[in-house]
């Protein structure tokens, strides 16, 4: 029943007769928009669930938004319950400070999805890198994005070129918290530094780090994201900045050594400044969640994100080349949820 209806049934009745009847009829309908409105059935049994994400200038916030519109749409196609349950799902994807803070919050339940880099998602479940991510065996994967590639953005007038040259330098290493943090400092290991390396760090988070490079308060920063990306564009075509290439021998090792490390290229023309085609190493965004996430809930999800993968394409530059195959099997080192499992069995996707 819907308002609209009632209150032609309300009108209706009132070019009829009495007061009495009139004060009946309102009674009756309220008693029935309150049995029967969609809109209180949804209130009763939705089920919220929040996806944690990156800074609010990143690429992992428009990834977790995605998702929540993905979710809405294919949510409201089935009248806004799930068909044969009086279950409905509702989603929210704040920003977080990134990939480790999320697996720690899905640890704890605080959030039931998150975006995470490959790497990281790869010690968690694995438990072998305890000093940077919480070990967590009941990690799950879900779906990968983007391609994210490491980049040291270098201040114009900087003087950086290349790894050796950030000797001395002021250099953001990333919030705790951010996958760029912890990456940031396995390639210092990788190179037999430490912060000492450098001439000062900050740890700034993703959205305050173009502003403090534009304004000279660091001559570099360190930052795993998809391209393009707005942050990124704040320092190299607002101020000028650079991204540096990252293809040291202890790259090239790192990358050799580790599964869920590639070469990646930001290729020229992608930024105002960027000139040349530059080489790093990245990972893979991930979309993870718990073991003790409901199969029905990761199945809604997952149903939702790929039956309208070309919305999710047209979010972002990024998702551009978002390809189901892939999806399913690069940057996942964790298993994936049985949730997942099904409906990629049930589309014939495995
Ligand atoms: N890779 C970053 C992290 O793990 C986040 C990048 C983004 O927000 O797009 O924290």
């Amino acid at each position: 029943m819907t308002l609209q209806w009632q209150s032609s049934l309300i009108i209706q009745l009132t070019k009829g007769d009495t007061m009495k009847k009139i004060i009946t009829t309102i009674s009756a309908a309220l008693v029935l928009f309150a049995v029967s409105s969609p809109f209180n059935s949804i209130a009763k049994s939705a089920e919220f669930f929040s996806i944690g994400t990156g800074g609010p200038t990143g690429v992992y916030f428009q990834v977790g938004n995605a998702v929540c519109k993905m979710v809405a749409k294919i949510q409201s196609a089935e009248h806004g319950r799930k068909k044969g349950t009086d279950k409905a799902y509702r989603c929210s994807a704040p920003s977080t400070g990134g990939s480790t803070y999320n697996i720690g919050q899905i640890m704890q339940g605080e959030l039931q999805f998150g975006v995470a880099q490959s790497d990281w998602q790869y010690h968690a479940y694995n438990g072998t890198r305890p000093d940077k991510v919480k070990p967590y065996d009941k990690l799950r994967a879900v779906f990968s994005a983007h391609p994210e590639p490491f980049q040291i953005i270098a201040r114009k007038g900087s003087k950086i070129k290349d790894w050796k040259s950030l000797k001395g330098k002021k250099v953001n290493i990333g919030n705790p918290g951010s996958g760029q943090r912890g990456t940031f400092e396995v390639l210092m290991e990788a190179h037999g530094v430490d912060t000492g390396y450098f001439g000062a760090t900050s740890e700034l988070t993703s959205s305050e780090q173009s502003g403090a490079l534009c304004d000279k308060k660091i001559d570099a920063f360190g930052y795993t994201v998809g391209v393009p990306n707005a942050g990124v564009a704040q320092s190299t075509d607002g101020c000028g900045a650079s991204i540096i290439n990252l293809n040291t021998d202890a790259v090239k090792k790192l990358v050799a050594d580790n599964p869920f490390y590639a070469f990646a290229t930001i290729p020229k023309g992608t930024y105002k400044t960027s000139k040349k085609d530059v080489t790093t190493f990245g990972v893979m965004a991930s979309f993870v969640t718990s073991a003790d996430v409901s199969e029905d809930l990761v199945y809604s999800v997952t149903k939702a994100v790929f039956e309208n993968l070309d919305d999710f394409r047209k979010q972002h530059p990024a998702f551009a080349n978002l390809d189901p195959k892939k999806m399913i099997v690069d940057g996942l080192s964790a298993p994936l949820h049985p949730g997942a499992v099904k409906y990629y069995k049930e589309k014939g996707l495995m």
